[in-house]
Parts: structure tokens; C-alpha cells; sequence
């Protein structure tokens, strides 16, 4: 996989030697019944290439890694980060979804800087995902590496496929739920969670 080598200096030269990529972007414009080397569409099979190693920057680092500067603190009490935006790309149609992630957790000992937890989400959505990896896995890089009491990962997300696609459903959002530890142990820390995500 020469395209997500970890040097990212080397993107002109990947660009550079993709061209059956480019060939096969224009077969693709060709199939839909457009004309590849019309001027409004002559640069696109390079944009898309460059959008998609944009897309998936995600693979070029291991996102837990941003939640590794921990911070030892005496605080036993939840806390919850609302509203991380994120940008991710389904792998069933290549097509954006995106929305945001509240990420909350109960330390123990261990808590980390708040833009660390949005770096990890960021780093898991640039990757072909689906919303429920996607959530599990923020989840899990939460788990491993703060060991906290608990922790509870909620993602709200639109979907482009279901929204430019067969069943048209333009304001239907999904909604995806990951629990670990006294969350899915006590229904009273779950309580505080939503009652907080909805204040
Ligand atoms: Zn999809």
C-alpha cells in the first residue's frame, strides 16, 4: 500500500504515480456520462485523489497516541466533552458523514488535556469508517490508555449516502452509543451523562 506510506513529504510523488487511479477516475466520469477532458472536469481525477489521502489522514498516525500526556489529578467526577465535530467517509459508498462525538469519562488518576480527545476523534473519523466502529474505537484509545471508571462515547451523525441516495431521507440522523466500565454498569452514571449532553 504505497499510498499510505507515513511520509507525507512524499504525497506529490505518490500523486505522481498514481496515474492508473486518474485513469480509472476518468473511466468513472466516462461510465456516469460525462466527458473527463472537458474543461470544468480536466483537474478533477487529481483533486479527488488529493481530497481522498486528505480524507484518510487518519491511517498515517495511531490516534490514541494524542491522549498519552496525561495529567494526575484527584478527580473522580465525570468529565464530558460535548460537541466534537468530526468529518468521516462511510466504506460502503465512499460518501461523507459527519456531525459530532461527546466523549465522557470517570479518571481514575489519569485525565488528559480536552483538544487531546478531540485529536484522537479526528484521527479515528480520517479513515474509511462506519459510525459504530467509529464510536467503539474512540471508546477503546479512551479505555486503554487513561484506565479510567468509566467511559461513554455518543455519536450524532448524518450520513451523505442516506441523504443523496434511494431512500432520500434528508434530516434523518443516527445516533450511536459506546459504554464502558460504571456506565454500563450503574444506570445512574448513564443518567448523569445524558442529562448533562442535553443541558
Ligand atoms: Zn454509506
Amino acid at each position: 500500500m504505497e499510498l499510505l506510506d507515513n511520509d507525507p513529504t512524499n504525497l506529490g510523488k505518490k500523486l505522481a504515480q498514481s496515474e492508473n487511479i486518474m485513469d480509472g477516475l476518468k473511466d468513472l466520469i466516462r461510465l456516469c456520462g460525462d466527458d473527463p477532458d472537458r474543461n470544468g472536469l480536466e483537474e478533477t481525477p487529481f483533486r479527488v485523489l488529493k481530497a481522498f489521502l486528505e480524507y484518510t489522514e487518519g491511517y498515517r498516525e495511531d490516534p490514541k497516541e494524542h491522549l498519552e500526556k496525561v495529567f494526575d489529578v484527584d478527580h473522580q467526577e465525570l468529565v464530558l466533552v460535548k460537541n466534537i465535530e468530526f468529518h468521516s467517509m462511510c466504506e460502503h459508498h465512499f460518501a461523507p458523514f459527519f456531525g459530532v462525538a461527546h466523549v465522557g469519562y470517570i479518571p481514575n488518576e489519569k485525565i488528559t488535556g480536552l483538544s487531546k480527545i478531540g485529536r484522537m476523534v479526528e484521527g479515528y473519523a480520517k479513515r474509511f469508517q462506519v459510525q459504530e466502529r467509529l464510536t467503539n474505537q474512540i471508546a477503546e484509545a479512551i479505555e486503554e490508555i487513561l484506565e479510567p471508571n468509566g467511559t461513554m462515547v455518543v455519536i450524532e451523525a448524518k450520513h451523505m449516502c442516506m441523504c443523496g441516495r434511494g431512500i432520500k431521507k434528508v434530516n434523518s440522523s443516527t445516533t450511536t452509543t459506546s459504554v464502558r466500565g460504571v456506565f454500563a454498569e450503574k444506570g445512574e452514571s448513564k443518567m448523569e451523562f445524558l442529562t448533562l449532553l442535553n443541558r
